[in-house]
């Protein structure tokens, strides 16, 4: 077998996965089998691959900080060019054509990881695959991630492609699996590694082969659509072909909402309180957390799509049929307008639509009276939900100037944006950090919600500041019980100012700038040296620029 599970953590053993030239060396004692059922596989990858394949691996630096144009086009040239082509439409890139967020792949790996009964390999340089796989465990996995390494002999002949066929065959074990999910990272994607010529199915083991390279998905919240809707297809052509399980809670009684997004858990519970009065139930959240709950999800009267990026998964969600509403029930205006949006796509009674709003809308107006939110905020984060979290803060009284989000602008998307822009805050897709970063210069926010890096920058300049992710990300946002969660978490953060500012006056500049570290005296500004290592940088810039204009 050739699916790896490299160490979750540097203490154990060196800190690394196995290494890759080692597997390498083993495998390649293995007598290649001219017989062998995966031959052929192998040789249609080499052939598929050749001339690009040697490129890449010749490439020892390509990675998503370096060599992003040579592995796209290794990858066009490789027989990758449909996919690559349809992921610039699906997301288009904006001001930054690399990743600035954590490697995008994370995004389809986590996805696979949530679901029960589904397993999942990695294809990738074993740096990248150490990564993605220690992310992965600090987020609480708690299931191993296979992995099949490579080094440029086996990528070249396209031996890679036979080890993972290998591998896959290894894993499909129908009692413990419904799916399992193959994953080409950078490398193998642009090497032009064919998962599509992997079996569709094994033993009744589904087998989905996805590229998510860098250079392609630019946000690790598009790589869960990759997953996500690369399964709602292979699950919609199995409801075409016949009988599917129905849900393990049954079929739900009344026509249902399916959610697009993943969410804080008590939201969905929250979304079906909302929804009864107009006969209709909360149905399956994509991604799913378990296969047959994707059949559930195209059974729908509507999608809801709460994160407005799933571009592939609503092109499988239209071709069946399904209408789509964009926002989400956020705040007093926002569940107002996005009931009155599932009503119109459901052809429910203004009746009911009116009884919905009437049990809901008088216990947010409630919340957001009695939490009120006074101070100027900044939001950027790339989970996709910065637009509802923008509104909700308005709502609750907040002074918003600018909201940037890493996900690309989409058509679902189109009320919030339409929402925020008419109380005059900029809207910002595809923000790049040093756009976020920017705006919390220019409006000097009182709170800068955000992501890592910007939150650093904002408590260097004594800002308060919540991480998106960890802080905005994990808590409820819909209804009445999201209006007052929030609020108690931003006032909190919001009173920390005079604490900042505290630290601020002891601290000084210590620790600042080039007098981080530890250092033994006081430390001695040295002008000269600086001015010594600009001029070096300078003249090597220069150079490469001379370089590149005579290649
Ligand atoms: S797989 Fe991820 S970490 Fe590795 S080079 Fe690509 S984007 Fe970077």
């Amino acid at each position: 077998m050739n699916a790896r599970q490299p160490s979750a953590h540097p203490a154990h053993g060196n800190g690394q996965p196995e290494d890759s030239a080692g597997l390498a060396d083993e495998r390649l004692r293995t007598p290649r089998e001219a017989t062998s059922p995966l031959a052929e596989g192998a040789q249609k990858a080499a052939s598929l691959a050749e001339g690009a394949q040697k490129a890449v691996a010749m490439d020892g630096g390509a990675s998503c900080v370096s060599g992003k144009d040579r592995m796209l086009a290794s990858a066009h040239a490789s027989g990758k060019s449909e996919v690559l082509t349809q992921y610039a439409k699906d997301y288009p890139k904006g001001p930054h054509d690399q990743p600035q967020s954590m490697c995008p792949a994370f995004g389809s790996l986590r996805v696979g990881l949530r679901m029960r009964r589904t397993a999942t390999i990695l294809s990738g340089s074993a740096c990248c695959v150490y990564g993605l796989t220690f992310t992965s465990h600090f987020y609480g996995a708690r299931r191993p991630v296979g992995y099949v390494p490579f080094n440029s002999e086996t990528l070249v002949t396209g031996k890679l492609f036979e080890d993972i066929r290998e591998a896959v065959y290894a894993q499909a074990d129908p009692a413990q699996l419904d799916a399992l999910v193959i994953i080409n990272l950078c490398v193998p994607t642009a090497s032009g590694v064919p998962l599509q010529l992997l079996p569709k199915e094994i033993n009744g083991v589904r087998i989905i082969g996805i590229d998510v390279p860098g250079f392609g998905v630019p946000t690790h919240a598009e790589a869960k659509d990759v997953l996500a809707g690369a399964m709602l297809q292979y699950a919609m052509q199995e409801v075409q072909a016949g009988p599917v399980a129905a849900p393990r809670t049954g079929k739900s009684a009344l026509p249902t909402i399916t959610l697009l997004g993943e969410m804080f858990p008590a939201d969905p519970m929250v979304i079906g309180q909302m929804l009864a009065p107009m006969q209709l139930a909360a149905g399956a959240v994509v991604p799913t957390r378990e296969w047959r709950e994707l059949y559930a999800a195209l059974d729908c009267a509507a999608v809801a799509a709460i994160h407005p990026f799933y571009t592939a998964s609503m092109r499988v969600f239209a071709s069946a049929g399904r209408p789509m509403v964009g926002s989400a029930p956020i705040g007093y205006e926002g569940t107002a307008a996005w009931l009155d949006a599932i009503g119109k796509a459901t052809n429910t009674s203004e009746e009911k639509i009116a009884a919905a709003k009437q049990a809901v809308l008088p216990g947010i107006k409630a919340n957001l009276d009695r939490a009120p939110i006074k101070g100027r905020i900044t939001v950027s984060g790339y989970e996709g939900s910065e637009l509802l979290v923008a509104r909700m803060l308005i709502e609750s009284g907040a002074d918003v100037r600018y909201v940037g989000s890493a996900c690309p602008r989409t058509d679902m998307s189109a009320t919030d944006r339409d929402w925020l822009e008419a109380r005059g805050v900029h809207v910002q897709y595809r923000a790049s950090l040093e756009q976020d970063l920017a705006a919390v210069d220019e409006y000097q926010p009182d709170l800068a919600i955000g992501t890592t890096p910007v939150v650093q920058k904002a408590k260097e300049k004594t800002i308060p500041s919540l991480y998106f992710t960890n802080l905005i990300s994990a808590r409820p946002l819909m209804g009445a019980a999201g209006a007052g969660s929030l609020a108690q978490v931003v006032n909190a953060a919001l009173a920390n100012k005079t604490r900042f500012d505290t630290m601020k006056a002891f601290f000084g500049e210590t620790g600042i700038g080039d007098n981080a570290g530890i250092w033994q005296g006081v430390p001695v500004h040295r002008p000269e040296f600086k001015a010594q290592v600009r001029r070096q940088q300078e003249k090597r810039a220069a150079k490469r620029a001379q370089e590149a204009i005579g290649t």
